[in-house]
């Protein structure tokens, strides 16, 4: 018998009601965040020595499958998958393959994956053979000094030759770029201009206080208003009415042709229209990324939960999704949330 012949991954999508919570919003989309460990060590994620989790407290990849079948079953649409760094996680190929079977059998719109590219360049050609179609991948400069002193060791070589190999492999790559006051404040122009004339869509996004690190992030915070307002200076930015249901704003640089977003979880509320929760490597689930919520799904599936048992603890959590999140940079506070975003997945 394949490890995943376990009852819960019989779970057919299509038959049950759909996830709705307490505030009438649907959740469609999954972010799974497949291990806590990374070959990375970016300043604004990670602590320098990190202590990542001991193997049995990480859900195995049968059990991820199980969980994510599970929600695909209750109506998701949309997965994604993240870390720490998804493509160090051993074997993360046979769950991307045993995942693909969803979008063959037309129950999952987008499997899809957030990566700091690293490994990139050796996994481009299955995930687009598995049915991915766009990943993420995570940029900060391309200046390479910088580039391995923000992620404290990377080369920023293996990157670009993982971008390349996933848009020769067919996939589309949107950029995703911190933006760091001290370190890349001033090269976020000629990065956009560098993203979208390789015909990737860029993301902006605010450094957010999740778990602990060394640096003092209100040092490090960038207001996106304030790049925006730069950009305007000598750019036309036209507010795209794209929505994913998640807190990036767009707009299309007429100049550049391409597309960019803004995610400014701390100047900007956007949870009226959130669709979205995550699981952490460990099987906790949050419904809210700015908020201490968890409900234990490993608990409940290692407990021997059938699949009716699963889907009614994912039901009871998602009814009780908050509202919305309380973020807040307080200067030498703690961070909002006690987290770090590569146990959650960003
Ligand atoms: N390792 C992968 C990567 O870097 O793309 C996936 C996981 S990483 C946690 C996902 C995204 O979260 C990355 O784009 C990263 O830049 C972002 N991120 C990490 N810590 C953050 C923080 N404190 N504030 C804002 N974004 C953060
Ligand atoms: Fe690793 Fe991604 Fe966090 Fe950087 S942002 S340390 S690549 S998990």
């Amino acid at each position: 018998m394949s490890p995943y012949d376990s009852p819960g991954t019989q779970v057919r999508a299509g038959r049950a009601a759909p996830l709705i919570d307490g505030f009438g919003r649907t959740v469609t989309y999954l972010r799974v965040s497949v291990t806590d460990r990374c070959d990375l060590r970016c300043v604004y994620c990670m602590a320098e020595h990190m202590t990542f989790l001991p193997k049995a407290e990480v859900l195995t990849l049968e059990e991820i499958d199980r969980i994510a079948t599970a929600f695909v079953a209750l109506g998701t649409r949309k997965l994604r998958l993240t870390g720490g760094e998804p493509l160090v996680r051993k074997g993360v190929m046979t769950l991307v393959e045993r995942l693909s079977r969803h979008l063959a059998a037309g129950d999952l719109d987008e499997l899809t994956l957030t990566t700091n590219g690293t490994r990139l360049a050796v996994f481009a050609g299955d995930l687009a053979r598995f049915g991915l179609r766009r990943v993420n991948v995570s940029l900060d400069t391309l200046d390479p000094a910088l580039f391995t002193r923000i992620t404290r060791g990377g080369d920023l070589g293996e990157v670009l030759a993982g971008i390349e190999a996933a848009k020769a492999a067919g996939l589309k790559v949107k950029i995703n770029t911190v933006a760091l006051a001290h370190d890349n404040a001033d090269e976020i122009p000629s990065l956009i201009q560098w993203a979208h004339g390789r015909g990737c869509d860029m993301t902006l996004i605010e450094t957010m206080p999740l778990g602990e690190v060394e640096a003092d992030r209100t040092d490090q915070f960038l207001s996106l208003a304030k790049v925006r307002k730069t950009l305007e200076s000598f750019w036309t930015l036209r507010d795209i009415p794209l929505s994913t249901g998640g807190p990036a704003r767009y707009v299309e640089i007429v100049e550049t042709g391409g597309r960019l977003g803004f995610i400014t979880p701390l100047s900007h509320n956007f949870c009226e229209a959130c669709n979205r929760v995550r699981l952490t490597c460990t099987g906790t689930l949050h419904t809210c990324l700015g908020r201490e919520d968890a409900k234990d799904l490993r608990a409940v599936v290692r407990a021997g939960a059938d699949d009716a048992g699963l889907i009614a603890a994912i039901r009871a959590a998602v009814d009780a999704k908050p509202k919305g999140h309380d973020f807040q940079i307080a200067r030498g506070g703690a961070p909002a949330v006690a987290r770090h975003m590569s146990t959650t997945g960003g």
